[in-house]
């Protein structure tokens, strides 16, 4: 299967639709889930044009593992949860429905269910709450 251009993540990366960016380097956008299964979901992608794990090349694997890990770390502390699920589908019987590699960092509080998937934000000034408790850390 071929990368293709035209995924949502894409035009993101290429700033063609708006996203609630957490943080940016040469090789890792970080942003906020437009769906979120729990409140503080993160989306850890590469900018590598990767179609998901098993196209993408080792060294650029790396730096995003890195990525959700740190994401991992900070969410905790950003949104006082008590565990981080990590999420990652590859190919549509794997459950992906975007085709750019990505990595849910979903913050989990106790005694909380995580929220039926496809369910819009329903106020994206909480988005950008949310994005600014992890980006304050970051400064
Ligand atoms: P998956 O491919 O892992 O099944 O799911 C794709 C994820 O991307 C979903 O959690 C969905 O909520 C999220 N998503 C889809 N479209 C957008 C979008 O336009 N903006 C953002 N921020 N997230 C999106």
């Amino acid at each position: 299967m071929r990368y293709d251009d035209s995924n949502i993540f894409a035009k993101i990366l290429r700033g063609e639709i708006p996203s609630e960016k957490v943080f940016e380097d040469n090789q890792v956008f970080v942003f906020m889930d437009i769906m979120p299964r729990s409140p503080g979901h993160l989306l850890v992608i590469p900018k590598a044009k990767a179609r998901n794990i098993l196209d993408i090349r080792k060294e650029e694997l790396h730096a995003v593992i890195d990525s959700v890990k740190k994401m991992a770390e900070l969410a905790m502390q950003a949104f006082n949860a008590d565990g981080i699920t990590i999420q990652q589908f590859n190919e549509d019987s794997g459950g992906q429905e975007v085709f750019h590699l990505h990595f849910h960092v979903i913050p989990r509080y106790s005694g909380e269910r995580m929220q039926s998937p496809g369910q819009m934000v329903k106020d994206m000034s909480n988005l950008k709450i949310q994005a600014d408790k992890i980006r304050v850390l970051l400064n």
